[in-house]
């Protein structure tokens, strides 16, 4: 069985850069059958944003990014927006810790900004580094967290975290940190998930997981909200680092051949969940495009 007319197939977290394959990889998302894609920004340079305005250049090259594959694949792109946690190594080298940490808020405040102004859809990537860091550094990590939760809340809109692989533990200490914020658990995302969680498992925290072929088979029979994820670098130096952007709607093509499962799975990660976390579905436009 093709995948049903009118069923987006979404990757909810992958990366582009104007100095890797860009839209071209875009192209073969969109030839195996993908319509959607949440596009988290990223450090497009080689040293780490030491200012404000860098930040500012930085999400609108992620924008950017975002108009083009609309404009020339027809694939819809979503902009996730923050400064990247583990800046803060750099960062408080070269500024000084508190320096450092002002200007991470700051950054998290812009991206807030771009939300609330719809030019962004969520908060990402936030968190803590996944290696170990100096203790100085791991103060100034938390308290950036926090601010990043509290940007979530005020701009009523998910965040996606970047952490180490965590543990049920690990997703509860989460979920309290994010009510402590004033945010629902529910506006979570862990991003690069590698392991199934048992439902109710993880405190409200929604998983997004990385698109492994075992790990998409185990988890495709969950009750949502969960995700599907490449994580894709778009980074010519480390090529297979990561899945490949195609990697997505081949598996779903897989699921809707296979009689044991069906397409009707694949509403959870590319619609039903979407529409919780986010509050909006993804939509297809007549002629199976993304709009
Ligand atoms: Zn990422």
């Amino acid at each position: 069985m093709p995948l049903p007319r009118g069923l987006p197939v979404v990757d909810h977290h992958c990366h582009l850069s104007p100095r890797g394959e860009g839209v071209r990889a875009v192209e073969r998302f969109r030839a195996a059958g993908g319509t959607h894609l949440f596009l988290a920004t990223q450090n497009y340079e080689p040293t780490v944003p030491l200012s404000l305005d860098l930040y500012a250049r930085q999400f609108e090259t992620t924008c950017r990014l975002a108009r083009q594959v609309q404009e020339e694949v027809g694939v819809r792109a979503y902009p996730v927006l923050a400064p990247y946690p583990i800046d803060l190594v750099s960062a408080s080298k070269a500024l000084g810790a508190d320096t450092a940490l002002d200007l991470h808020r700051a950054a998290l405040d812009l991206a807030g900004r771009w939300v609330r102004e719809k030019r962004a859809v969520a908060i990402g990537e936030v968190g803590r580094p996944h290696f170990a860091v100096p203790d100085s550094v791991t103060a100034v990590v938390e308290q950036a967290f926090r601010h990043a939760l509290a940007v979530a809340r005020e701009s009523d809109c998910p965040v996606i975290v970047h952490s180490a692989d965590l543990s049920v533990d690990g997703f509860r200490e989460l979920a309290e940190r994010a009510r402590e914020a004033g945010l629902r658990p529910e506006r979570v995302v862990k991003h690069y998930t590698r392991s199934r969680l048992e439902p109710g498992a993880s405190g409200g925290i929604v998983p997004s997981y990385l698109a492994r072929r075992d790990l998409v088979r185990e988890v495709v029979a969950g009750t949502g909200p969960w995700f599907l994820e490449t994580d894709f670098l778009d980074d010519p130096k480390r090529p297979g680092a990561v899945l490949d952007l195609a990697t997505i709607p081949r598996r779903a093509a897989a699921i809707a051949q296979d009689p044991a499962l069906g397409a009707e799975r694949l509403y959870v990660p590319f619609v039903e969940s979407v529409e919780r976390v986010y509050g909006w579905r993804p939509e297809i436009g007549p002629e199976g495009s993304a709009e």
